[in-house]
């Protein structure tokens, strides 16, 4: 048996007297797709957002690839937050897409996403250049390279943010909510490339209201709701046994 992909261990989050994560227990395998659905608010970003260490859990655990991210307990029991240079290295191993594409207005496709390759990796221009472009071609988009943000169509621009992130190499892909911002004309093209990504053996954690594309491409799905996990199982579990009352009354509202 491998290690997990990321371990999630009785995650807890909070935002005051608020808790949006109530006891999070989740094993992402290594190579699959995971995909995670529930109603607005249950905590799906959040979730993926604690994963990739873009917000501070307030108890329990995150492993990457075995190694603790973020916060542990010592010897004591008493929670600690890791060494920096630790979480900066496991949360490397983590790409990210959004919703919002985040690009980089001022900058081409290309120099959105080289720039990363260039300043944090500290690769040279030539070969931040080559790596991108190849990015680039794997999302079909080499002939957009020199276009900015805003002369590409939404879908592009998502495709630009996944080969920007694809360009740091990381070992997981996290996607919230990738397709909620285009027009429905456009979001095939996003998914295809993701279904591509997926073929690869790539390990993708995708939250998604495409129910399609979680029954098609997805192999966990993990229903959320109000910060638990209600249900994991196949896609054939969750889509077409009976099931949970909250999930079949949450899948009503999309099929
Ligand atoms: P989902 O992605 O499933 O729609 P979120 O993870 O975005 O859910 O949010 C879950 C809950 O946490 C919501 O009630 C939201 O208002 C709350 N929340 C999210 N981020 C913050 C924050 N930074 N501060 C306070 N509350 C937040
Ligand atoms: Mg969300």
């Amino acid at each position: 048996m491998s290690v997990p992909a990321i371990a999630v261990k009785n995650l807890v989050k909070t935002f005051g007297d608020s808790t949006v994560l109530n006891g999070i227990d989740l094993d992402i395998a290594q190579g699959q797709v995971s995909c995670v659905i529930g109603p607005s608010g249950s905590g799906k970003s959040t979730l993926l957002r604690c994963m990739a260490f873009l917000e501070e859990s307030t108890k329990g655990t995150i492993a990457v690839n075995g190694e603790v991210l973020g916060f542990a307990e010592n010897a004591n029991g008493v929670r600690e937050r890791l060494p920096a240079a630790a979480n900066r290295r496991i949360r490397a191993q983590i790409g990210m897409v959004f919703q919002q594409f985040n690009l980089w207005p001022h900058m081409t496709a290309l120099g959105n996403v080289s720039e990363a390759l260039k300043t944090v990796h500290k690769t040279n221009r030539k070969d931040a250049e080559e790596r991108a472009m190849a990015q680039l071609a794997k999302v079909g988009l080499e002939g957009r390279a020199n276009h900015y943000p805003s002369q590409l169509s939404g879908g592009q621009q998502q495709r630009v943010a996944i080969a920007r992130a694809l360009a740091l190499n990381p070992k997981i892909m996290l996607f919230d909510e990738p397709t909620s911002s285009l027009d429905p004309e456009l979001t095939g093209e996003v998914l295809n490339v993701m279904r591509d990504l997926a073929a690869e053996g790539m390990t993708m954690v995708v939250v998604s209201h495409e129910i399609g594309f979680a029954a098609t491409v997805g192999q966990q799905i993990i229903f959320l709701d109000h910060g638990k996990v209600l249900f994991t199982g196949s896609p054939q579990e969750v889509f077409k046994r009976p099931r949970n009352p909250r999930l079949e009354q949450f899948l009503d509202t999309y099929i």
